[in-house]
């Protein structure tokens, strides 16, 4: 992609409005929700989508830079370690003859922003009309770069139509003393330090300011602070541009400053025009292997652009010590803390769009295994035991309590009873290694966390008098029910996970002696331990009822209080509120996809028609009280070919962040449930699953979806798929790679470079099971 020539060219919004994502006006009501659907981010960085000029009014959440892994904890105030945020490099304030242009953001005439997110900028723009400035348009651009992730970049276009007044544009960093220990501030860099664990961050910063195509000198007014001051005429143009070169240290030793400072020079010599156009090139080939596009429903077109431009922003593949928070890089709900979130909700997109991000969000967890060991044996246990809130180091940090919404103080047991965390860290481990074949990452770390995490499960299930092996005192997905026994979702996934662990170490033996040679031996992993896994995964109890076919959520659940959701539809607010928590726990009331996620991770459990018979039993229990829980529930939905109910999900799930109704959308962007959205499209409508010898789809699309093209990788080789229900066809390509089998509809075919497999798919009319929960009928 070419880059911009003018700034002007910069400054424009792609021309397709389908790229776009706008908001005009302000509203300070809905302020700090737009600040987080506006944010953007590069894995790196993060910036919420606050105004940049005048920004009288401050929003709650005052305008910060988010770095990645920058953790700290300190004092009463952050007692746990949470994500601390750097300054805001983009204020700026204009001023005419020395009074404010504008106090409250009210008074602008006109405002609006615009996302595009085909290229991750914010775009901004306002028209001015006062007394002594008739006729005033300022356009502005902000990124954070996608190919160079320490760099920042703000532009600013001021076009005078009418007015001669004296202007002063300043610009500078705001907060530089909030949350960071300045250590030095010079005129062009900062450098901070963080209270409590030795991080620092620095961030050296250089702009310029041309009236009419002509250098105008700034006026230096002390640390990170500029001014420039002019006389306007109509017809003036003004161009402002600012970059930013930051750098985090994870110790006390290295100053970041020079980091920083190098990172600057990187993006001077690049000029504005080549961050711009490299950022640009950067975003275009993320796009290229991750886009979906749906034809015949734009609000879903809509939603799966922004769901996937958030994913692409929220991974660094060049930094394996940090993983994506419960917010990504747009807001501090959850402290930035990692949860099972990232495994679960978002591997599936990157695994299969974007490995080398997976990777590293997998080398995160192989980082933070040594603290994962440490939680296991402070617990009494064997093995890795992973923090259910997880931050820098892998100790837990999940807090011990919480206020509720009545003020009453709440426990926080998740931290040692959401034990679940350690099988879905391995469940992510194995998808990646099946889906990439990643020898190296096979031995160097995803065999170690297979080997420890089964190693904890097989400590962690106990022999009873009955013969089974029972994991008590847990709690599953559904966090509304806490210190229960025999958690289906969590003794199933658990039993998987030894035997994944069993499947590594005999690949291990078989084909790497010498490297299982080596790890056992540093492990202290013998035969007699293996044999006690086996036994450990045969005698789990999980739950299931072989006559009904149904698993139960845990033991004693069927003898709790149904409760009929259906009376509650009205309902605002969760349904352990409405009820109170005591009740809630006394009822089959569930939080989130508990069984139902069983069923999507771990479809080959659930024998014939035992899956459908499942949903149709908790689907209607489930209260969604966690934004995890609808897009699981569209995924699972579309795979049983429940379309229309499928399709409800998937845009329940959009609005959470899309629509202005949830009201929990202040703290950042709910990403899981973004990477739900994706999946619901991918692995839901169109079926797709991994298999040993390539990849299977069995599509079901909504009926008024026209079409479904997406792209994935699978070792080495990039698919292009296209499912076009109303002419009957699939149409994949290998667009590179070796020959590869798909299998569609459950027969192979071999898929051959640049040559085009079109498959009828007649069998999209077969008969769908009827889906109890709606009237509508079966796609
Ligand atoms: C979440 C838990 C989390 C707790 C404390 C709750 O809202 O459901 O998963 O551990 O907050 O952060
Ligand atoms: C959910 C958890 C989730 C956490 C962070 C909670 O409300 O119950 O499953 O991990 O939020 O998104």
């Amino acid at each position: 992609m070419s880059g911009p020539g003018t700034m002007e060219d910069a400054l424009g919004a792609n021309a397709d409005p389908s790229w776009l994502l706008d908001d005009d006006g302000f509203d300070p009501l809905r302020e700090t929700s737009r600040e987080s659907r506006f944010a953007i981010s590069n894995g790196f960085l993060g910036i919420r989508g606050a105004r940049t000029i005048n920004r009288g009014v401050h929003s709650t959440r005052p305008p910060r830079t988010y770095v990645a892994g920058l953790f700290d904890a300190f004092g009463p105030e952050q007692p746990i370690p949470g994500l601390v945020t750097g300054a805001d490099w983009l204020q700026v304030r204009i001023s005419l003859s020395g009074g404010p242009l504008a106090g409250p953001p009210l008074e602008m005439s006109s405002h609006h922003r615009t996302l595009d997110m085909g290229r991750g900028a914010l775009l901004t723009g306002c028209r001015l009309s006062i007394e002594q400035l008739a006729g005033m348009r300022l356009r502005t651009l902000r990124l954070v770069s996608l190919s160079e992730r320490a760099i920042g970049l703000q532009l600013l276009h001021m076009q005078i139509d009418e007015g001669e007044v004296e202007i002063t544009l300043e610009a500078s960093f705001e907060g530089v003393d909030l949350g960071l220990i300045p250590e030095r501030l010079n005129q062009d860099l900062g450098v901070w330090r963080t209270h409590g664990s030795g991080r620092g961050l620095a961030m050296g910063t250089a702009s310029s300011l041309q009236i009419d195509g002509q250098d105008l000198a700034p006026t230096a007014l002390g640390p990170l602070k500029w001014s420039w001051t002019w006389t306007s005429r109509p017809g003036q143009v003004v161009r402002f541009d600012r970059s930013v070169g930051v750098a985090r240290s994870d110790t006390r030793d290295v100053d970041p400053g020079n980091v920083a400072r190098e990172n600057l020079d990187v993006a001077r010599r690049l000029g504005w025009r080549g961050v711009v156009a490299d950022h640009q090139a950067a975003w275009a080939s993320r796009w290229q292997c991750s886009a979906v596009e749906v034809d015949g429903d734009a609000a879903a077109q809509q939603a799966l652009r922004f769901a996937i431009y958030h994913l692409n922003s929220a991974a660094n593949p060049t930094d394996d010590r940090v993983s994506i928070g419960a917010r990504a890089l747009t807001g501090d709900d959850y402290h930035g803390h990692v949860f099972w979130d990232t495994e679960i909700y978002l591997l599936p997109f990157y695994i299969l769009t974007w490995p080398e991000a997976a990777r590293a969000l997998l080398m995160y967890r192989f980082r933070t295994l040594e603290g994962a060991r440490a939680k296991a044996a402070g617990m009494g246990w064997r093995g890795a035991f992973y923090a259910w809130e997880s931050a820098d180091t892998g100790a837990e940090t999940a807090p011990e309590q919480v206020i509720g919404p009545d003020r009453q103080v709440i426990p926080i047991l998740c931290g040692k009873q959401e034990q679940h965390i350690s099988a879905d860290v391995a469940y992510a481990v194995w998808q990646y290694w099946r889906a990439t074949g990643d020898e190296g990452f096979l031995l160097d770390a995803g065999a170690e966390i297979l080997l420890e995490t089964g190693r904890f499960w097989s400590s962690r299930a106990q022999p009873e008098a009955d013969g089974r092996r029972h994991i008590r005192g847990v709690i599953g997905p559904d966090e509304y029910h806490e210190h229960i026994d025999d958690n289906a979702f969590t003794n199933v996934m658990a039993r998987w996970n030894i035997r994944r662990a069993l499947d590594a170490a005999a690949l291990l033996r078989e084909r790497w002696p010498e490297r299982w040679a080596s790890l056992s031996s540093r492990l202290g992993l013998d035969d007699t331990e293996l044999t006690l896994w086996r036994s450990a995964a045969e005698k789990m109890a999980t739950g299931l009822d072989r006559k009904t076919g149904l698993f139960e959520q845990f033991a004693g659940f069927f003898d709790l209080e149904d409760i009929d959701l259906t009376h509650y539809a009205g309902r605002s607010v969760p349904m352990d509120v409405v009820l109170g928590r005591a009740r809630t726990q006394q009822s089959q009331v569930i939080k989130q996809a508990d069984v139902v996620a069983l069923l999507g991770l771990l479809p080959e459990e659930f024998v014939g028609e035992t899956g459908a018979k499942n949903f149709d039993y908790y689907e209607p229990r489930c209260g969604h009280g966690s934004s995890l829980s609808r897009a699981m529930h569209g995924m699972v939905a579309a795979r049983l070919g429940r379309c229309e109910t499928a399709l409800r999900y998937f845009q329940q799930t959009g609005a959470i962040d899309l629509a202005d109704t949830h009201a929990a959308i202040d703290g950042g962007v709910h990403i899981a449930a973004l990477g739900g959205i994706w999946m619901t499209a991918v692995l839901g409508f169109a079926g797709l699953s991994l298999r040993s010898d390539g990849m299977a789809i069995d599509p079901q699309l909504p009926p008024n979806w026209r079409s479904l093209g997406f792209r994935v990788q699978w070792r080495g080789r990039y698919l292009r798929i296209k499912i076009v229900p109303g002419g009957q066809l699939v149409e994949a390509t290998l667009e590179a790679g070796e020959p590869m089998s798909l299998v569609v509809h459950g027969e192979p075919h071999e898929l051959r470079r640049h040559r085009t497999l079109h498959v009828s798919t007649e069998r999209l009319n077969r008969p769908q099971a009827p889906d109890p929960s709606s009237s509508q009928p079966a796609c």
